[in-house]
């Protein structure tokens, strides 16, 4: 787009037309140019919410959890990524491997043998990967969030939740409603609305 910005008077080559729209600040702009690329612009091909939603899959492959992969992203309003987390174990110091120290299992009968003692799951790993502040921003995660998910994502300031798979467990019901208490939007993704 060739954009004059102040004003620029006896331009030969662009047929300038003022703004009305831009309250003058761009000065004169060529509408010839913008009206004409408009007509070739179909619709974006995919939503914000597809989008993210295709990056929180991707990144929930990363997971080492034999059983499920989750993934989670933070985007801001302005449509960008703030970061990214998906469900592994904590970090150990050089040298050693997490996934051969900390269990997958999850049916043994000791807590230490099973993997919940230990797993940090992918919205929590998203907040704590994040550089900068997430408040106010928007959380993607391929499956609704339990209630230790949800005080993070309260307590961070995140303002919107949006998940796909939805698991009927009473740790998932206890999230959901503690994210209503503090006033966060939560919406179920469904991919067959898509366009
Ligand atoms: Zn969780």
């Amino acid at each position: 787009m060739n954009v004059i910005v102040g004003r620029q008077k006896n331009v030969a080559d662009l047929e300038l037309q003022e703004s009305n729209n831009l309250d003058g600040f761009l000065g004169y702009v060529d509408t010839n140019h913008i009206d004409k690329k408009n007509d070739s612009i179909a619709d974006y091909p995919i939503s914000w919410d597809k989008t993210w939603m295709d990056i929180c899959n991707i990144i929930s492959q990363r997971s080492k959890d034999p059983v499920r992969k989750i993934g989670a992203l933070i985007v801001n309003d302005d449509h960008k990524i703030i970061s990214l987390g998906y469900n592994g174990m904590p970090k150990v110091i050089d040298g050693l491997d997490n996934d051969k120290i900390y269990p997958w299992d999850k049916n043994k009968n000791n807590i230490e043998d099973n993997k919940y003692a230990y797993v940090v799951h992918a919205e929590l790993n998203a907040i704590l990967n994040a550089t900068q502040s997430v408040k106010g921003c928007t959380l993607y995660v391929n499956y609704n969030c339990c209630n230790e998910c949800c005080k993070a994502i309260i307590q961070s300031g995140i303002k919107k939740v949006v998940y796909m798979n939805k698991k009927d467990k009473s740790i998932y019901n206890i999230g959901r409603t503690m994210l209503r208490y503090a006033g966060i939007e939560t919406i179920e993704y469904k991919s067959n609305e898509e366009k």
